[in-house]
C-alpha cells in the first residue's frame, strides 16, 4: 500500500499533463467484478466497446487496445508496418517526438530527425511545408513512414495534422502518415479519417480520464496492407492475430478487462458532455491558463498563438530561475502538482497541465496554487493570474 501517514487534509491537485484526475465514476467502472474474457459476456462488451471507440477518433477504421502504456502503442504502429533498416522521417518537435525517435533507432529503423533545433525550435508547431520539401527530394522513395507528435505535450504545441497529411500529397510521396495523439485524444479536435492519418497512436491516461495502462492504434487500410509485407519481430504487439479475435469482441490475451470497464465509463462520459463541448472546454481553460500567464508577466512557451495547446501550457521562467526548485515549493505548500520541464526544457520551464476531468475552478486552484507558489519563491509578478484567468472564465 501506497505510504499514505502524511497525506495532507483536502485533495491533492494533479494538474500534471498526464496521467490527469480520474473520476469516481470511471474508478467505480472499474471496480466491477473482473469476468471472465473468453465467456459470452465479455463478446458483447467487447464488440460494443470497439465500436464506440471509434467516435473518439471520428473514424471508421479498426481501433486496437493494448494494455501498455502510449510507448507501447509507439512500438506497435512501427514493428506492424515497417521492415528493419527503413528510413522514417521524424518530425523533433519536443521531447516525446524525440524518444519516439530513440525507440525508432532501438527498433533497427534508420531515422531522419527534421524541425528546429534548439528550444527555440520547440516553440513553434510542424512546419509541413519542411515535409514536403523533405518528401518531394526523395524521389526514390526511401521514407517509408512521416512520424509526428499532434499535441506535444512537452512543449504545450498542437499542431496541424491535416497539414502534414496535405505536404504528404502535395509531393504525391506513398509514406505512412503515423501520429502520436497520446495526449491530444479528447482534448483537442482529431479526426483521423478526415485527415488521413494511416496509424494514429494513443493512451489512456491523458484526456480520456483513465489510468495509466492502455494503448491505441487506429489503422488505416494502407497500414494493414503494409502490415502485410512487414518483417520486423513482433509477436505480442502483431495486430492480425488481435484484428482477428476482435471481430467477436474478444482478444488473443488477456486483456485489463478492468481497465475496458474503465473505458467504456470514459467514452459514455465524454460523449454524454459532447465531443464538441469537451474541446471547447479545453480551449477555454487554455485560455484561461494563458491569459494568468501572461498577467504575471512570465512567458508561455509556444510562441504561435494559432498552434496554442488546449492541454497543456508551458511556463518559461527567466533564466537563473530553477522551475523544478519552484515546483517542489508549490507541491509542498500546496499539494499541488504541476509537470517538470523534459529533456531540454529541464529546469526551465513548468507545465500545468488543463485536460480531461478538469472544470474552471479546477483550473483556478491550480493557478492560484501557482501565483502563490511564484509569489513565495520570491519571482516578483507583474500582476494577477488569478483575476486575469477569472476574466476569461467569467
Ligand atoms: C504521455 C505521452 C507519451 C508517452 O506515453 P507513455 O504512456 O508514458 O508511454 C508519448 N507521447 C506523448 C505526446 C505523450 O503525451
Amino acid at each position: 500500500m501506497l505510504k499514505l501517514d502524511n497525506h495532507p487534509s483536502g485533495r491533492h491537485f494533479l494538474h500534471i499533463p498526464g496521467p490527469s484526475p480520474v473520476p469516481s465514476r470511471i474508478l467505480r467502472a472499474i471496480s466491477y467484478q473482473t469476468i471472465d474474457h473468453r465467456g459470452p459476456e465479455f463478446g458483447v462488451f467487447g464488440l460494443s466497446l470497439l465500436t464506440q471507440i471509434k467516435q473518439l477518433f471520428k473514424t471508421k477504421n479498426p481501433v486496437i487496445i493494448y494494455p501498455s502504456s502510449g510507448t507501447g502503442a509507439w512500438e506497435a504502429a512501427l514493428v506492424n508496418t515497417l521492415n528493419t533498416g527503413d528510413l522514417v522521417l521524424m518530425y523533433e518537435s519536443g521531447h516525446f517526438a524525440s524518444l519516439w525517435n530513440r525507440l525508432a533507432l532501438r527498433m533497427g529503423l534508420r531515422t531522419e530527425i527534421i524541425g528546429q533545433p534548439g528550444i527555440e525550435g520547440w516553440r513553434y508547431g510542424v512546419d509541413a511545408q519542411k515535409i514536403e520539401e523533405r518528401l518531394k527530394a526523395d524521389t526514390q522513395h526511401e521514407i517509408k513512414a512521416v512520424c509526428v507528435v499532434h499535441n506535444e505535450t512537452s512543449t504545450g504545441v498542437t499542431s496541424d495534422m491535416l497539414a502534414v497529411r496535405k505536404a504528404i500529397d502535395a509531393a504525391k510521396h506513398p509514406a505512412l502518415l503515423m501520429v502520436d495523439t497520446i495526449s491530444g485524444l479528447c482534448s483537442a479536435d482529431y479526426q483521423n479519417d478526415d485527415w488521413g492519418v494511416d496509424v494514429t497512436i494513443s493512451g489512456s491516461q491523458k484526456g480520456l480520464m483513465m489510468p495509466p495502462g492502455l494503448g491505441f492504434n487506429v489503422i488505416s487500410q494502407k497500414a494493414i496492407e503494409a502490415s502485410h509485407d512487414s518483417k520486423m519481430p513482433k509477436a505480442y504487439w502483431a495486430w492480425d492475430e488481435i484484428l482477428e479475435a476482435n471481430k467477436t469482441g474478444y482478444f488473443p490475451t488477456t486483456p485489463a478487462t478492468n481497465l475496458l470497464y474503465g473505458l467504456s465509463e470514459a467514452i459514455e462520459m465524454i460523449m454524454g458532455e459532447g465531443l464538441e463541448q469537451v474541446f471547447q472546454r479545453h480551449q477555454k481553460l487554455g485560455a484561461a491558463c494563458r491569459a494568468a500567464v501572461e498577467a504575471w508577466g512570465l512567458e508561455v512557451l509556444c510562441k504561435d498563438p494559432a498552434v496554442y495547446s488546449p492541454v497543456v501550457t508551458s511556463v518559461l521562467l527567466p533564466e537563473g530561475i530553477d522551475a523544478n526548485a519552484l515546483r517542489k515549493v508549490i507541491l509542498e505548500r500546496y499539494n499541488l502538482s504541476l509537470g517538470t520541464g523534459l529533456g531540454r526544457l529541464n529546469g526551465r520551464v513548468f507545465r500545468i497541465g488543463h485536460l480531461g476531468d478538469c472544470n474552471e475552478l479546477s483550473l483556478m486552484a491550480a493557478i492560484s496554487g501557482c501565483e502563490m507558489g511564484l509569489q513565495a519563491f520570491g519571482i516578483t509578478l507583474k500582476g494577477s493570474g488569478v483575476l486575469a484567468a477569472q476574466k476569461i472564465l467569467q
